[in-house]
């Protein structure tokens, strides 16, 4: 066993404690780790630098999540290179040739290419990799009855998406079965929850305390959604 797949075991346990899909969640957090110590170490490193001005910048979701550092200084050093990328791209890009309307399918298509990022934004390769990684590890310890039951008693439901991914990626029927079990019942609670809800929203039983439930239709959107700006 490696030492990055302690660490994702020792991340998954803690996430497992929360709400949010835990493959989602990891994912999230890797990305925040890696913008962090690009807005406070890495704005200068070479690199990264090169790899950002290829891309155009950060992809739309990770650009909204560097932003949230707050960093106006990494920001002006990297966006500054950036921009003047964009500006070199501009100058390259040639104008329709005369009586262009007729000829707008053949137009310099190529040329326009110029403005498409020239490599992936570097959070997303984390994202993916640490997406990898995680789920690897989840799939591995489902095969564990301690962490399986600790999955099964968690409120941290894997999101749409990755049951999908993770089902994909067992090749044991006992431990495919175990799973699919864990999520009926799961499902099953969560319709018991909403249906309860569903009831005291009745004029009849409105004076009964609304408990757990009130929780339960949020709750459930997003158990399918997985987590916001991932
Ligand atoms: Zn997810
Ligand atoms: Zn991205």
């Amino acid at each position: 066993m490696t030492a990055k797949k302690d660490s994702i075991h020792f991340d998954l346990l803690e996430v497992l404690k929360g709400e949010t899909c835990p493959v989602c969640r990891l994912m999230h957090r890797h990305v925040a780790r890696y913008l962090d110590t690009i807005s406070y170490e890495a704005v200068n490193d070479v690199e990264i630098r090169d790899r950002l001005r290829a891309a155009l910048g950060f992809c739309p979701t990770h650009s909204w999540q560097w932003l949230e550092l707050n960093n106006a200084l990494a920001s002006a050093i990297i966006y500054q290179d950036v921009l003047r990328e964009l500006r070199r791209r501009l100058d390259t890009l040639e104008p329709p040739a005369a009586g262009g309307l007729l000829n707008f399918g053949k137009r310099g298509k190529g040329k326009l290419d110029a403005l498409a990022p020239a490599a992936t934004c570097p959070a997303c390769e984390v994202r993916d990799q640490t997406a990898i990684r995680t789920l690897d590890t989840f799939t591995r310890l489902l095969a564990e009855v301690d962490f399986s039951d600790e999955y099964q008693r968690s409120r941290a439901r894997l999101c749409l998406l990755h049951l999908r991914v993770t089902l994909a990626r067992i090749s044991d029927p006992a431990i495919f079965r175990r799973l699919v079990s864990i999520e009926r019942d799961i499902l099953e609670f969560s319709e018991g929850q909403l249906g309860e809800l569903i009831r005291k929203y009745d004029y009849r039983f409105r004076d009964e305390k609304v408990g757990d439930e009130a929780g339960a239709p949020a709750r459930a959107v997003k158990r399918l959604a997985g987590m916001k700006g991932v």
